[in-house]
């Protein structure tokens, strides 16, 4: 049997993209404009989808949105507070009525105001409520008429190792809002699969970004030499996950996480990241 020309350019496109599935999608990134989400942004637009970035400050957003442009990418961006019910809703019937129907959700917006539990205000700890677990909720909420209008949907939540896994002085309010996330994620999955909508999330480990930086050099620096692959984690690491879980090809995953540490959570103790003999590094 011999391939005709054109079989033979469809095998070799089909190899190169095998999350075909993404293109010409509508998706929503909240906290696109920066770190994390803005690779998410990013990693999508290249795969072909349609991306509206979701952030409060409009210079991030609008810098991130001409990048993805210049790449040859669609992107637009809608100033939005994720942890208001109204600003969610708009943005919602915004994405809708500029690129059509919500396919995916990323609900990854978060902040991580490192603080401990002794100098932490009860009003503190309800905002990082608001801003990390609320939002969550708040944006399926609103994506839910979406992807019964489609007849199906993903979401892809960014959750953590802190919470869930890790503890970190500091960060015990923030660490309830990614295990909350969690937690929120199991029950919804099933409410979801009503509308055979899939919902999941990455949880990732120390990621190079704006946020991450802010906690200054001593941190990022202890926080690789714990990290068995050495070398903190890519925004693009993490997208690739959310890409997947958003593909059709993951149409059967559902409720479900995936850490991406660099193998951060595995270690026993801090020698046992010591006694791994880096041959790439001598
Ligand atoms: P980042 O660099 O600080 O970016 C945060 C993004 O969220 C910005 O676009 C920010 O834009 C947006 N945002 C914050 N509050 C918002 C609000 N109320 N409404 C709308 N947008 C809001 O943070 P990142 O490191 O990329 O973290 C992103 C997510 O990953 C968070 O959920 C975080 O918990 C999670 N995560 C990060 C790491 C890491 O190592 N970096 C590790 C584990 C989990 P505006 O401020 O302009 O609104």
């Amino acid at each position: 049997h011999v391939r005709s020309r054109r079989q033979r350019q469809m095998c070799i496109r089909d190899r190169y993209y095998m999350l075909t599935s993404i293109q010409g999608k509508t998706v929503i990134v909240t906290g696109g404009s920066k770190g994390i989400g803005k690779g998410i942004a990013s990693v999508f637009a290249k795969q072909g989808a349609k991306v509206m970035i979701a952030a409060r400050g409009e210079s991030a957003a609008k810098e991130a949105i001409e990048e993805i442009k210049t790449a040859g990418g669609t992107a637009e961006y809608y100033l939005c507070d994720v942890s208001n019910w109204e600003q969610v809703q708009a943005l919602v019937d915004h994405t809708e009525n500029t690129f059509g129907p919500v396919d995916i959700l990323c609900a990854n917006a978060g902040t991580f105001p490192q603080k401990k539990i002794v100098d932490l205000s009860p009003e503190e700890w309800d905002d990082i409520m608001s801003t990390n677990l609320k939002s969550t909720f708040l944006c399926v909420k609103a994506c839910i008429p979406q992807f019964e209008k489609l007849g199906k949907g993903r979401v892809v939540v960014t959750s953590s190792i802190t919470g869930p896994i890790t503890g970190y002085p500091g960060w015990a309010h923030y660490g309830a809002t990614k295990a909350g996330q969690l937690g929120f994620m199991k029950t919804a999955a099933m409410e979801l699969a009503r509308y055979n909508t899939t919902i999941n999330a990455v949880m990732p480990g120390n990621i190079v970004t704006e946020g991450l930086a802010s906690l200054g050099e001593d941190y990022l620096n202890s926080m690789a030499a714990a990290i068995p692959l050495k070398r903190l984690g890519a925004v693009e690491d993490i997208a690739n996950a959310a890409l997947f879980f958003a593909s059709d090809e993951a149409a059967y995953i559902t409720g479900q996480q995936m850490v991406i540490d660099g193998g951060q959570t595995l270690p026993e103790c801090v020698e046992a990241v010591d006694a791994v003999s880096y041959t790439h590094l001598t």
